[in-house]
């Protein structure tokens, strides 16, 4: 590595001055492994970066004439910036928090006992916490586009503009959406939905923001509720909801107590679902909701390691397959490559071997954050966002176009380096214009006010 951490200090402290947006990279000299994309494996590559998206690609020796920077990446092998389908930024706290004083014994008491008596703890500077250090995380882990579900009833508005400018601040596309239900009474739902309006009027057009309506799941909102909403967003065009369904039983036992025979089947009744929705989970849905589905074209999201931990089974293969599912992890942790790896673990645990989680992570996720954001995301081709995560690896057995796989999921660590748009984000395993050890000191400080609060 020729490039040193403080001669990308320097360089960032002349940029200043220049024309950001159309300043011109090369990364030379790089292990370029790019799943489902063409090619997918090129041993010593480079990519030109012009205005923040990818120019060129190509293999051997470019030429070097024209550029702002050169960047010698030898010994790294990079991947596209991941895309995390649904995650949940608010629960960046509960790492290592005591547990409930009346263990939970099913889906709806976890909920209860957890969950919702961490959202309604969060506060203001809870929560700046939560997103500062989960961003911090999720970047470190390589993932450069996040759809986040946010919940704190109690710090509702100006929630999702405080996530959008602290995204922004560490070079993240983030797509907000806070979860509107009843549990909390008409005001709270009230106040949700207008963040959720809010935040959608005043994002819609930013190439970096993908504001969605977020709901919280099906079985806490009456028909009232879901046509009051229906009514408010029907306004705008290219709305799209992002909801939980059928993560368990109850959510489709519940449509079928309002009269519905599904959950998907209640929430097209209220004209909800379109290609810009995301629903999260889908465990139980039957093969009409698939049809349901498929013909909207709506978004669905697969998040295996939080199935297995709150014990609610695991979504079919088949419905994977028809459907396309993108990959998210549900708040359970911020690494993609983990989530991919111990999907394909647990659903080997379950005798069931037929899903390619690279495809889900690499193909699935593109085309979806691609569609939401409305620009091309997810892959090293040109005219994609130039998001990059370089690893520090040295393979210990023969890499190449055909074994790349096994590698990415079984050999692979955290990332050294993390360009986003164009720009290091991360640079040699530090995040580069951002004090981290600020940002870890409040996180630590706000867990235990946020762990105390709750035990109250
Ligand atoms: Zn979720």
């Amino acid at each position: 590595m020729s490039f040193t951490t403080t001669m990308y200090w320097n360089s960032i402290r002349t940029r200043k001055t220049e024309n950001r947006n159309m300043k011109k990279t090369l990364i030379k000299n790089t292990r370029i492994v790019n799943p489902f994309s063409n090619p997918e494996f090129t041993e010593n590559g480079w990519i030109s970066i012009i205005g923040g998206k990818i120019e060129e690609i190509g293999s051997e020796t470019p030429d070097e004439n024209g550029f702002d920077e050169v960047l010698d990446m030898s010994e790294k092998t990079v991947l596209p910036g991941m895309i995390n389908a649904h995650h949940h930024l608010y629960s960046t706290l509960a790492l290592g928090m005591p547990p409930p004083k009346k263990t939970p014994k099913n889906f709806t008491e976890i909920l209860q006992e957890i969950w919702w008596k961490l959202d309604l703890a969060l506060d203001e500077n809870s929560i700046k916490a939560s997103f500062e250090a989960g961003l911090r995380e999720c970047l470190r882990s390589g993932v450069t586009t996040i759809f986040d579900h946010h919940s704190s009833p109690n710090f509702t508005d100006g929630s999702l503009g405080m996530l959008v400018k602290i995204a922004d601040k560490f070079g993240v596309n983030i797509s907000p959406a806070f979860e509107i239900t009843d549990r909390n009474g008409e005001e709270f739902l009230k106040s949700g939905l207008a963040e959720n309006l809010r935040t959608f009027q005043n994002y819609e057009n930013d190439p970096h923001i993908s504001p969605l309506i977020g709901l919280h799941a099906s079985f806490t909102l009456s028909d009232k509720s879901l046509e009051k909403i229906a009514e408010a967003i029907s306004d705008f065009e290219n709305y799209g909801i992002h909801i939980h369904v059928s993560e368990d039983k109850t959510d489709e036992e519940n449509a079928k107590k309002h009269g519905y025979p599904s959950v998907i089947q209640r929430l097209n009744h209220f004209g909800l679902l379109n290609e810009h929705c995301l629903i999260a989970h889908g465990i139980h849905i039957q093969p009409k909701d698939v049809e349901v589905l498929k013909e909207s074209g709506a978004n669905l999201v697969h998040n295996p390691t939080s199935n297995a931990n709150n014990k609610v089974g695991i979504l079919s293969s088949e419905i994977i397959e028809k459907l396309d599912a993108g990959l998210g992890t549900d708040g359970m942790q911020t690494d993609m490559l983990s989530e991919a790896k111990e999907g394909t673990l647990i659903r080997s645990s379950h005798k069931e071997n037929n899903v390619n989680y690279l495809k889900l992570l690499f193909s699935n996720n593109s085309k979806i954050a691609s569609k939401l954001a409305g620009l091309k995301l997810g892959k090293i081709q040109p005219g994609y966002q130039a998001n990059l995560v370089f690893f520090d690896y040295q393979p210990q057995t023969e890499m190449n176009e055909d074994n790349f796989s096994g590698h990415i999921l079984f050999g692979f660590d955290k990332p050294t380096d993390v360009m986003t748009r164009g720009e290091f984000r991360i640079w040699d395993g530090r995040c580069v214009e951002i004090d981290e050890f600020e940002i870890l000191e409040k996180a630590r400080e706000q867990s235990k006010l946020l762990w105390k609060k709750m035990d109250r």
